[in-house]
């Protein structure tokens, strides 16, 4: 599903963050030390190689909120924004915490003059935080920054599972109303 409100497309898609060769840059659901783990962040690095690490290791560690940029080394992506979500239920508020991560995911990209930007459903995995209010959160940011982008040209959301991409898609067609086709 694809979204076009003001010149900027929305899109979310079913797939892996680390499979996104068209984007400038994807996003990490990152965990404070910036180290692989495992989920999104496991991925990134195994795909990235070890210079990604390395390249984190002075940046750590980041807030719960924070974003962070690197360089994509071994992935198709030219550059990494590293996003410490909050652990549901621990770091609070855990709302505006999450919705700091992706406005300030969408800054960085601004800063680096980054047109095309991928994002995973970040804390949605080991963080625990429940998809439904985590799309609408994500969905609704996006959206919010929207009149401050001029490099930013396309978001994308790249869901693991068919019920979480129908859940962003949901959110989406609600919270963008009839801005656009699709
Ligand atoms: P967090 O620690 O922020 O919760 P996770 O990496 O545990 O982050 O998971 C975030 C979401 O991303 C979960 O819905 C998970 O299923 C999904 N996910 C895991 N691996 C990938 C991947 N390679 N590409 C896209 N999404 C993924």
């Amino acid at each position: 599903m694809q979204k076009e409100i003001s010149g900027i497309i929305i899109e979310c898609v079913k797939g892996n963050i680390v499979d996104q060769p068209d984007m400038t840059a994807i996003v990490n659901a990152a965990n404070a030390q910036l180290r692989p783990g495992g989920g999104v962040a496991g991925a990134i690095h195994r795909a990235a190689g070890p210079g990604l690490e390395e390249e984190c290791r002075p940046l750590a560690p980041i807030e719960p909120g924070q974003a962070v940029i690197t360089g994509g080394h071994n992935l198709p992506n030219k550059y990494v924004i590293h996003c410490l979500g909050p652990v549901y239920g621990v770091d609070k508020p855990e709302a505006e915490l999450l919705a700091s991560c992706y406005r300030q995911a969408l800054m960085l990209a601004e800063k680096h003059g980054i047109d095309s930007i991928a994002f995973p459903s970040i804390s949605t995995g080991f963080f625990r935080y429940p998809v439904q209010e985590a799309a609408e959160i994500a969905i609704k940011t996006v959206l919010s920054v929207i009149p401050e982008l001029k490099q930013v040209k396309k978001i994308r959301f790249v869901l693991f599972s068919d019920s979480d991409l129908m859940i962003y898609e949901t959110a989406l067609s609600h919270l963008a109303g009839s801005a656009g086709p699709g």
